[in-house]
């Protein structure tokens, strides 16, 4: 570590789309420069330990945290323990969700709290315990991953694009509660990308799906990453508050 080394935080950084994210922080330099990434994962122990076996194979660094995001305690500490470890934080990228899809009559109180608190409570609960030193360095770029669903909505999924338009909201309040101290926030809404989450659909829903893909193809978790790295890059030091859809021109 250098100096000028960053340090960032994933929350979700097993699989999907997380995975990606933290691989392209902690082994493309080309945005960001080098950055020790720090990790969240709620169950796969393999998941977490073959990442890392990744990164260190490319000479590069990453650590994990098993932690659920829902629990504002467990956030709290996996951020002391950064600071405390690096002695500074960069970059937090708000990624860990979760899905229990079904159409309101059938949706249980339990499955819209499980959502709520994994996708929209973790955002905040990571996003305060991490902003006093964001505001101590005078320097700080939060990435929440939203969802294109958190703006048009999507029957069978109330519990899911409650809690991604709830990040969107949350995102361009605490831009402008932060932006004085240098602090960026945006939000990054995917369209659909291949990842486990979107593993159910059957060959005649994916036709339907790409249909409404102007670019007709489904996204990679490499086209999130790359978006994320520019976010934290200098290039986007002028750009807070902004909702950025990366979903093949599906919402416009
Ligand atoms: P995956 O299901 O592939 O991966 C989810 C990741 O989040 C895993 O690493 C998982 O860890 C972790 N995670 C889940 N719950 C928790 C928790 N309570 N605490 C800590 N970590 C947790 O999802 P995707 O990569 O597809 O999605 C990533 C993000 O992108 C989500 O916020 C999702 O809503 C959003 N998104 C995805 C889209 C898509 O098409 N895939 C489209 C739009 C948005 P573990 O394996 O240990 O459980």
């Amino acid at each position: 570590m250098t100096e000028n080394t960053k340090i960032a935080l994933v929350t979700g950084g097993t699989r999907g789309i997380g995975r990606a994210i933290v691989k392209e922080l902690a082994t493309n330099k080309t945005f960001t420069g080098d950055c020790v990434v720090a990790f969240t994962y709620r169950s796969c122990d393999e998941c977490a330990e073959s990442l890392i076996k990744e990164i260190e194979e490319t000479g590069n660094k990453a650590v994990s945290y098993k932690t659920d995001a829902s629990s504002f305690e467990q956030a709290k500490e996996v951020i002391e323990n950064i600071v405390k470890e690096f002695g500074r934080l960069d970059f937090l990228v708000n990624n860990a969700g979760i899905t229990k899809d079904n159409l309101l009559l059938r949706m249980s109180e339990q499955d819209f709290d499980d959502v709520i608190n994994t996708n929209l409570k973790s955002v905040f609960n990571y996003t305060k315990n991490s902003a006093r030193q964001f505001i101590k360095q005078r320097y700080g770029r939060i990435i929440n991953i939203t969802s294109v669903v958190g703006i048009t909505g999507n029957a069978g999924q109330a519990n899911y694009a409650a809690s991604k338009a709830g990040i969107i909201g949350f995102t361009k309040s605490v831009a402008k509660e932060l932006a004085s101290r240098n602090i960026n926030v945006n939000a990054i809404a995917p369209g659909f990308i291949q990842t486990e989450m979107t593993q159910q659909l059957n060959e005649d829903q994916t036709k339907v799906l790409l249909e409404n893909i102007p670019l007709k193809r489904m996204g990679t978790p490499a086209d999130i990453a790359g978006v994320v790295s520019f976010l934290c890059s200098p290039y986007a030091d002028y750009i807070t508050g902004q909702v950025l859809a990366v979903d093949g021109g599906m919402v416009m």
